[in-house]
């Protein structure tokens, strides 16, 4: 089975084959793990796995994982978002609605003010006295998400804003963790059964997160307010622009097939990499499989090439076939050799002299 329970409970599951660590053996993601404010999760041999002991059912993991490989079935934050966005109610708060505000991310958050007739608020009235921020890594986790979500959305145009409430007011009990997340399943299924969100259930790409799919066409529907011009120097956790050095790629297409969402891809030609913007999830695994280092990346950004998931080709090559190995190559002028082919002679140059001179 694809999915994996890991909690006894039956509250998490893991895709194994959506984590990045899977996609490419050298990644190093350990988001869910460096937010998990109990240390419930560690990686035992390349394999997640959960203290259910520890877990306090946050719900944090869920909302931060780039590729959605976690999943609750008590709290789904993409069918969240939706629900939340037609509500009239503005307070997102872990006293009335979700497991902790941290169980969403900066994408949902835009997801929500750009759809949500209203300005939503953040409760972060509780945090201080939370044990879920004990150290405060939660906290901070929030409020950067929310900077990042309004960065995003001034960028885009919009006056939507994701508020904050900070002072206390009436106090009011802390809700046991486990007992909210357990409640919140009864009304994530009735979620499920009730509304028709065929923006999620018809989703044409596997390969991308649900929250991209939704923040995609939360975007479209504010399309004509988008800035058509580039904007330079964004610094978004979960999108990065690419550059391909045409001078050094050497068309081994390795970035695109180990790209996990497909922002990568390989002209039918074979003689270019394309890149779509809107697809790209920031996971580095094309910069780190990428030998010649060739890969960098361009803090330019546009929304609306984002929005519609607009090709860009990156890189163009003009293919000869080899003439030492006979198989088509990336050609950059000077003899029809190709890389591998020189590298080898190079190489092995002193042993074919000896065997010529041994003739
Ligand atoms: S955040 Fe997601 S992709 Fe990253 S290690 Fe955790 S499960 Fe894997
Ligand atoms: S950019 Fe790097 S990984 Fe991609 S085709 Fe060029 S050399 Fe290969
Ligand atoms: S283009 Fe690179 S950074 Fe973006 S999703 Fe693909 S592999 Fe990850």
């Amino acid at each position: 089975m694809r999915n994996e329970s890991l909690t006894a409970a039956d509250l998490f599951k893991f895709d194994y084959f959506k984590c990045l660590r899977s996609e490419f053996a050298k990644n190093e993601c350990r988001i869910c793990i460096d937010l998990c404010p109990d240390e419930a999760m560690v990686f035992d041999r390349k394999k997640l796995t959960l203290d259910a002991k520890r877990c306090t059912g946050c719900a944090a993991c869920i909302g931060s994982c780039p590729t959605e490989a976690l999943m609750s079935d008590a709290f789904d934050p993409n069918h969240f978002t939706l629900e939340f966005a037609a509500q009239e109610k503005p307070l997102l708060s872990c006293k009335e609605n979700l497991p902790c505000l941290a169980a969403l991310s900066s994408e949902h958050l835009i997801s929500i003010a750009l759809r949500k007739q209203s300005d939503a608020i953040c409760d972060l009235a509780h945090c201080s006295e939370c044990s879920v921020n004990r150290d405060g890594r939660v906290y901070a986790t929030i409020e950067r998400t929310i900077g990042e979500a309004n960065r995003f959305l001034e960028l885009c145009n919009s006056d939507r804003r994701i508020g904050v409430r900070r002072d206390l007011g009436a106090s009011e009990p802390e809700a046991g963790r486990r007992g909210l997340l357990k409640k919140l399943a009864n009304v994530a299924k009735e979620v499920h059964e009730d509304m028709t969100m065929t923006e999620l259930m018809h989703s044409s790409d596997e390969k991308q997160p649900l929250k991209r799919i939704l923040l995609k066409n939360s975007l479209k529907m504010v399309a004509e307010t988008l800035p058509e011009e580039r904007t330079a120097e964004i610094d978004f956790s979960f999108v990065v622009n690419k550059r391909i050095d045409a001078d050094t790629c050497n068309n081994c297409q390795e970035c695109a097939m180990f790209c996990p969402t497909g922002a990568l891809s390989v002209l039918k030609d074979n003689t270019g990499i394309i890149f779509q913007m809107g697809k790209c999830i920031a996971c580095s695994i094309c910069n780190d499989v990428c030998q010649p280092h060739s890969i960098r990346n361009d803090e330019s950004f546009d929304p609306v090439t984002f929005a519609f998931d607009r090709m860009e080709l990156l890189v163009k090559h003009t293919l000869e076939i080899c003439e030492e190995c006979k198989v088509a190559f990336s050609y950059r002028g000077g003899e029809k050799i190709c890389d591998r082919c020189k590298d080898f002679k190079n190489s092995f140059s002193d042993m074919f002299t000896l065997a010529k001179d041994m003739e």
